[in-house]
Parts: C-alpha cells; sequence; structure tokens
C-alpha cells in the first residue's frame, strides 16, 4: 500500500511539475503601433487578467504621452504658449526619465525635436525635405535645457519648446506593464520595436526568451537573436518609418545638431537592458552617435548595444556577453559578425 502511495505521488508530482501554464494573449494598437501582451499563468483566467490588466496600463498612458491627441497633457503642454502647465504623474514621470536620458546621452537623445518632427512630416502625407532656412528656424527651438520642471508636476517650455516623447514612449509603457507584474505570470510584452520578456519562459528549458533583431532589408528576416530573461530589448531602425526623395532615404531619427536625420553609417542600433525607458532612448541617442562614437559610449557605460551598419556590419558592445546569450544569423543574408 505504502509503496502504491508512493507511486501516485511521485505520478502526482511528475504531472504537476510538467503542466504547462496557461497562456492569454492581448492583441492591440496603441502609441500608433501593434501591440501585444502575452501572459502565461497556472490556468487561463489568471493569464487573461494579466495580459488585460497590461493592455489597459498602456492604453491608459496614450493621453499621457501622446502628442497628437489633443485631449493629452503634451499636447496642452506644447500649445501653452509657455505658461506652466500641470501635468499627470505619468508625463511627469516621462518627463523627468526624458530629460534625465537626454543629458546623459550629451544631447543625442532630445525630446524638443517635435517641430523638427513636424517640420519634416515623416509617416504623414506631407513628408519631405525642408529647406534649410525653415530646418535652421526649427532647431532654434530645440534643446531638452528648455524643459523646466518645477516639481509638483508642474512644468514649463521655455523659447517655443515643444516636446515630442516618441523616442521613449515605448519604453515607458514596457516599464509600466514590468510594473504591474507580481511574479504570478510570466510575460511578453512586444510594444512596437520595444519587447519585454519577463518571468520564466515556459517554452523553453533555459526559461529564457529567444528575441529577433530584425534584417533591416526584409524586417520579417532576422539577423541575429537574442537569449535574455527580464530584460527589455529595444530596436531604432531607419527602416521603420522613412519617405524616399530623389532615390535618397530620409528616416525618423533626427540629429538634433543638425536637424536632419542622423547620416551616421548605422541601419540599427538594440539595446538590451534591463529598464526599457533607458533603453528606448538609448537606441535613438547611439543611433545618432554612429558605430565609433555609440560604441566608446557603450563601454564607457557599460551598455548593452547592438549596431547594425549600412556596410552589413554587425557589432556587439562588450556587455553583450554579460547580459544575454546573443547568436549572429546573418551570414547568409550577407552580414559578417565583425564584434
Ligand atoms: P525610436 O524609434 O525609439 O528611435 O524613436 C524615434 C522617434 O523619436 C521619432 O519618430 C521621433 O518622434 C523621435 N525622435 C527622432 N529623433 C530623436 C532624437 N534624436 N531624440 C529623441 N527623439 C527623437
Ligand atoms: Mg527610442
Amino acid at each position: 500500500m505504502k509503496r502504491f502511495l508512493a507511486a501516485m505521488l511521485l505520478l502526482l508530482c511528475v504531472t504537476g511539475c510538467t503542466a504547462q501554464p496557461k497562456s492569454y494573449t492581448a492583441d492591440f494598437f496603441a502609441m500608433d503601433t501593434f501591440m501585444s501582451v502575452t501572459a502565461y499563468g497556472v490556468d487561463e483566467q489568471t493569464a487573461q487578467d494579466t495580459a488585460v490588466t497590461c493592455e489597459r496600463r498602456v492604453n491608459a498612458l496614450e493621453p499621457a504621452l501622446s502628442r497628437t491627441r489633443e485631449d493629452s497633457d503634451i499636447y496642452r503642454l506644447n500649445h501653452a504658449d509657455g505658461a506652466v502647465c500641470e501635468v499627470s504623474d505619468d508625463t511627469y514621470a516621462a518627463l523627468q526619465a526624458a530629460v534625465e536620458y537626454a543629458a546623459y546621452t550629451g544631447g543625442a537623445f532630445d525630446p524638443t525635436l517635435a517641430p523638427l518632427t513636424d517640420l519634416w512630416g515623416i509617416n504623414t502625407e506631407n513628408a519631405h525635405v525642408p529647406a534649410q532656412a525653415e530646418i535652421d528656424e526649427a532647431l532654434t527651438h530645440v534643446g531638452y535645457q528648455n524643459i523646466e520642471l518645477l516639481g509638483d508636476n508642474q512644468v514649463q517650455l521655455k523659447n517655443g519648446a515643444q516636446i515630442d516623447l516618441g523616442g521613449i514612449g515605448k519604453g515607458f509603457a514596457t516599464d509600466a506593464v514590468a510594473a504591474l507584474l507580481d511574479g504570478s505570470c510570466s510575460v511578453l510584452a512586444t510594444l512596437g520595436g520595444n519587447i519585454g520578456a519577463y518571468g520564466e519562459n515556459p517554452s523553453r528549458d533555459s526559461g529564457g526568451w529567444v528575441i529577433g533583431i530584425a534584417d533591416p532589408d526584409n524586417n520579417a528576416d532576422y539577423l541575429a537573436t537574442v537569449e535574455v530573461r527580464d530584460r527589455s530589448v529595444v530596436t531604432s531602425g531607419d527602416y521603420e518609418r522613412y519617405f524616399e526623395q530623389d532615390g535618397k532615404r530620409y528616416h525618423h531619427i533626427f540629429d538634433p545638431a543638425t536637424g536632419w536625420p542622423a547620416d551616421s553609417g548605422l541601419r540599427s542600433v538594440t539595446v538590451i537592458d534591463a529598464v526599457s525607458t533607458r533603453a528606448d532612448a538609448l537606441t535613438t541617442a547611439l543611433f545618432v552617435m554612429g558605430l565609433d562614437k555609440g560604441l566608446a559610449f557603450c563601454a564607457e557605460q557599460g551598455i548593452a548595444a547592438v549596431f547594425v551598419t549600412a556596410d552589413k556590419q554587425v557589432y556587439t558592445s562588450a556587455q553583450v556577453g554579460e547580459v544575454c546569450t546573443f547568436t549572429f544569423l546573418g551570414e547568409e543574408k550577407g552580414y559578417t559578425y565583425a564584434q
């Protein structure tokens, strides 16, 4: 009898231990892009509750971060003619992060590029190369030092500055998702190009999540993967939003020093970091810095980044080996892993 009970217990344990968690995926459109959050929990209800709560949190950030919605804090701030505005906790926190990363990257990331993004009209029907005089005029209003964070959610924009949080919005949303998790579910959040992978991946023995780094020439395909856990993986690339005029591509990542799309010889930069807002700001900034300056910045600051150059070389900073497993897959697509 004892032996029978022991066998039953063993069987229960084995089936219990191998029981796969149930998953639920919430697909939605927010921040101008397709998003999905998949939660894995002990049962379907737990997974669904978690995924839906994450979706609601991201949707609730739209009025805090969007600059085109007329009911948003940023729209109100941008149209306040320099008056002091009170904003929500989320908007204030995003602005604090934006100013912090602008200073950290020496202004390569700058959240006051709205006059330039408007002028170039990328992703609108009005996309075109502006006159240099227009770019010069827009640049006179650009500079993160024009943002005054006065405490108590009070913000003032000086010198005709206008905010565009497009460079960190999705990272901020990914961190907001991560902050909701209490360990009851594993979650894979794909918020546009920003991915957050939290908890154990039930589909892999290692528990890690394998995230692809897109081939800039065909972003349905990958030229590398990184396996991570409890990290965010964020990519900025010239293939995401752009227009072509006279055979030349003009993309959406601007060099705040020139007012032109950054012409740094890069096609994409991916950053792997525990904080998605930071990774998001850094991908944009490293893209502007270019390969040499970007790699030096990563070495100095301990940043894990993957650079893809226009001449099909792939470089990884030293930190990449420490925070993830990097697998190069680009050889057949004509890329070289230059390390
Ligand atoms: P990302 O895809 O994260 O690199 O963000 C690009 C978006 O951020 C653009 O569509 C602009 O709205 C904005 N942006 C472009 N260049 C910069 C920059 N140098 N610093 C901050 N935001 C930028
Ligand atoms: Mg970014």
